[in-house]
């Protein structure tokens, strides 16, 4: 992570396209700030019969479209600047994705690596306990995210549904589906990730079983992009990496020889199917898609230059800095932007929501069918907008999502 402020980054998005979109002030100033933030410190017994007291964030962007959603992210590095961003571009997210909730985030500050299975646990009942007069079905729903995963969603649905003294699976997304999740959201993010991809094609002219692609992060994002665009697409996946470093083979990798690996080593990057590259020489590659499916500010304006792709697909949250989106647009690269990218997660997860409040769960074929019409519905508004208004794509899918969030303020009295 280099030094760039996540929320600087996403109230400089924001103010870019309020101006374009010309936003009254009294909306985009209520735009700029989360409505509510929440900062917890809860103690947690330890292995060592130590205690521990740890740091977790939640932030309740903005709920005029409905309950705040987004996911908890269990990282070191975690501060509440990089989960107010990421809870704003929740809020933009859900807007474009077209689903009835607002945006939210939350995060603990630990290293996962660095804790048993039973110390994940403690933390994340702790955390869910911390922070339990504030979430409800209703009000904010968490789901997983970096460094999370769907066993820690289902000792939090637990911790929640013990203190609320009653089976409250909906309020908490990602889960495992024998306890209430739905059939398709463990790879749904990286699928709604290759519907945009396949329309993005459609719009450029790209041959997909012609095509390549490079991938920057190999975990839950990273891997299911790199299988299912194999599968669905067709396309040949040459470079793959992770925090350190990469492999590139231009005859295509085995990506589940790489993934293996990975397991076994701890990394993708001595995978012996091909030559080893860094993660600069990686987004520097030409291909027709490249895929940042890590964390935050890896394309930034010391090498957005570089970028050969035709196209970027974002399905990490917050991967190119402003100073980068803009060379990249001056360079003509079509930027599929993260919040409207990797909005398949979220809006799974919100399937799973319904069929929790339902009790009555749909087949595999049905999520799949109503993720690809709400992931095409979403990237044809957001392409349509940017070649009518002349704009960059991130630009136009802000002008997008803004004016939805704005017209719910507005009709709730709040502006
Ligand atoms: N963490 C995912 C995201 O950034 C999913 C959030 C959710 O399912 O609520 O979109």
């Amino acid at each position: 992570m280099n030094d760039v402020n996540p929320f600087e980054t996403a109230q400089r998005q924001l103010d870019k396209a309020a101006e374009v979109l010309d936003l009254e002030e009294s909306v985009h100033e209520a735009l700029r700030e989360p409505m509510r933030t929440f900062v917890v410190n809860f103690q947690v017994k330890m292995d060592d019969g130590s205690t521990k007291t740890f740091k977790g964030f939640r932030v309740q962007y903005n709920d005029a479209l409905g309950p705040t959603k987004g996911g908890l992210r269990f990282h070191p590095d975690e501060t509440l600047d990089t989960v107010k961003a990421l809870a704003a571009w929740m809020t933009w997210k859900t807007a474009v994705a077209d689903i009835p909730y607002g945006g939210g985030k939350g995060g603990v500050v630990c290293n996962p690596k660095e804790l048993s299975q039973d110390e994940l646990e403690r933390i994340s009942r702790g955390y869910i306990c911390a922070i339990s007069n504030f979430i409800g079905e209703d009000r904010d729903i968490p789901a997983p995210d970096v460094y999370t995963n769907p066993q820690m969603m289902a000792w939090m649905m637990d911790e929640y549904s013990k203190v609320a003294g009653a089976y409250s699976p909906a309020v908490i997304t990602g889960k495992p589906v024998e306890v209430g999740g739905s059939l398709g959201r463990g790879d749904a993010t990286a699928r709604g990730v290759i519907y945009t991809i396949r329309e993005a094609a459609k719009e450029l002219g790209i041959k997909l079983d012609e095509a390549t692609v490079a991938i920057q992060g190999y975990g839950n994002a990273g891997y299911y992009s790199a299988t299912l665009i194999q599968q669905l697409l067709d396309c040949t996946v040459v470079a793959v990496s992770d925090s350190q470093g990469g492999v590139v083979n231009e005859d295509g990798l085995d990506i589940d020889a790489a993934k293996a690996h990975k397991n076994e080593n701890g990394t993708v990057a001595t995978y012996e199917g091909g030559d080893r590259i860094t993660n600069n020489e990686l987004l520097a590659l030409d291909v027709d898609v490249l895929i940042p499916a890590a964390i935050e500010n890896v394309i930034t304006e010391d090498n957005a230059g570089d970028v050969s792709a035709t196209m970027v697909a974002e399905a990490a949250n917050g991967p190119t800095t402003p100073e980068a989106d803009d060379t990249l647009y001056e360079n003509g690269v079509y930027v599929i932007p993260d919040f409207l990218c990797n909005a398949g997660g979220v809006t799974v997860s919100y399937f799973e929501w319904v069929q929790n409040r339902n009790r009555y769960y749909w087949t595999e074929e049905e999520v799949y069918e109503r993720l690809d019409k709400k992931m095409t519905k979403a990237f044809k508004d957001v392409h349509n907008r940017a070649q009518q208004e002349d704009v960059d794509n991130r630009t136009a899918a802000y002008m997008v999502s803004i004016e939805k969030v704005a017209q719910a303020m507005k009709l709730r009295g709040w502006v």
